[in-house]
């Protein structure tokens, strides 16, 4: 079998507001009184998972697909960016084997969702729960993660070719 790792990182940055707003996280809607800055939806969970399958495939970051500079590329929902990668990564006849992901944020809190995520996760990627896992750490309220100034995403993916 012909097997290929990819990593793809990710980090956006957090507000405060006064009111409640949706954050989304791995393809769901999250309540939250932080607020993420980004050109998309922020999604760091999918950004990542799309540079680590990009990456295991050969090919450029997100960025390079969807450069930010482009207007038709503002709040654009990530799971379209998910859907290029997996398209190009079917194109090269790869499929995902697993899916490893690690979440450092101090807010939103991860353990409440995690089942949510995973589920959405193994949807749009069209595979079982079981390829997938998801952890979650904080930086034990060191550096800008810690200050919850910004949230971050680490993921490891594992494709083959049969
Ligand atoms: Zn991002």
């Amino acid at each position: 079998m012909n097997i290929r790792i990819g990593n793809g990182i990710d980090f956006h940055q957090l507000e405060k507001i006064d009111k409640e707003n949706d954050i989304s996280l791995g393809g769901i809607k999250i309540k939250s009184y932080y607020k993420i800055i980004a050109h998309s939806d922020g999604d760091i969970i999918l950004h990542a998972l799309s540079d680590a399958i990009l990456g295991a495939c050969g090919e450029p970051d997100i960025g390079y697909f969807f450069p930010d500079t482009e207007q038709k590329n503002k709040n654009i929902d990530s799971k379209i960016i998910l859907n290029k990668a997996l398209e190009i990564m079917r194109q090269k006849n790869f499929n995902l084997i697993n899916i490893d992901i690690t979440i450092l944020a101090e807010v939103p809190k991860i353990n409440p969702y995690r089942e949510k995520i995973k589920q959405s996760i193994a949807k749009l990627c069209n595979i079982s729960i079981e390829q997938i896992s998801i952890k979650a750490t904080t930086t034990e309220k060191m550096g800008f993660i810690g200050r919850k100034e910004g949230l971050g995403c680490f993921v490891n993916v594992l494709l083959g070719k049969i």
